[in-house]
C-alpha cells in the first residue's frame, strides 16, 4: 500500500477498537488506546493508537487527533520506563508500506531498550504468549500517572 488510499475499517486495529479482536490493554482514555504489540521487537513493545481516526497514517491525521495522541504516547512511554526500567526507549512510527507500515491505522511504537540486547525484526518475529503480554500490560498500566 502506498501513502495514498482509503481507510479500511476492517484493519486489525479498528477491530481491536471495536472489541472484535483481543488485545493486552495497557491504557485507555477518551482519545487513545494503548496495548501490547503481539509480535514484540523487544520485551514491553507497546503501541498507542487514536480511538477516533479514519486516517491511514500520521501524514493524513487531523491535528486535533494528533495532539492527544502524542500526549498519550508520552504518558505510556513514561509508564513503560517506570515499569520495566530500560536503558533507553525508542518511539517510532512508519508511513506507507515501503517505509515499513503494515497496519494502516495511525500508531506509535514504544520499544524499551536494554544495553546489549538486540531488537527483533519489525512485524516479523514470533507471536508472543497472550498471558505474558497481559502480565506486562498490567505492570505498565500500574505505572500510568
Ligand atoms: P506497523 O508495521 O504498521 O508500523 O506496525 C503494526 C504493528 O502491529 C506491528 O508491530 C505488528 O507486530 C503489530 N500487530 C499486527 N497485528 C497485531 C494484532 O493482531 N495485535 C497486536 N496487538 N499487534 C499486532
Amino acid at each position: 500500500m502506498s501513502l495514498d488510499g482509503t481507510y479500511d475499517p476492517d484493519n486489525i486495529f479498528a477491530k481491536i477498537l471495536r472489541g472484535e479482536a483481543p488485545c493486552a490493554r495497557v491504557f485507555e482514555d477518551d482519545h487513545v488506546l494503548s496495548f501490547m504489540d503481539v509480535f514484540p521487537q523487544t520485551k514491553g513493545h507497546t503501541l498507542v493508537i487514536p480511538k477516533h481516526s479514519t486516517a491511514r497514517n500520521l501524514l493524513e491525521e487531523d491535528p486535533q487527533i494528533l495532539s492527544p495522541l502524542i500526549l498519550g504516547v508520552q504518558r505510556v512511554a513514561r509508564a513503560v520506563r517506570a515499569a520495566l526500567e530500560p536503558d533507553g526507549v525508542v518511539i517510532t512510527q512508519f508511513n506507507g508500506a515501503v517505509a515499513g507500515q503494515t497496519v494502516f491505522h495511525p500508531h506509535f511504537h514504544i520499544l524499551p531498550r536494554w544495553e546489549g540486547v538486540a531488537v527483533g525484526r519489525h512485524a516479523a518475529g514470533g507471536m508472543a504468549d497472550l498471558n505474558e503480554l497481559k502480565d506486562l500490560a498490567g505492570k505498565i498500566s500500574a505505572k500510568i500517572a
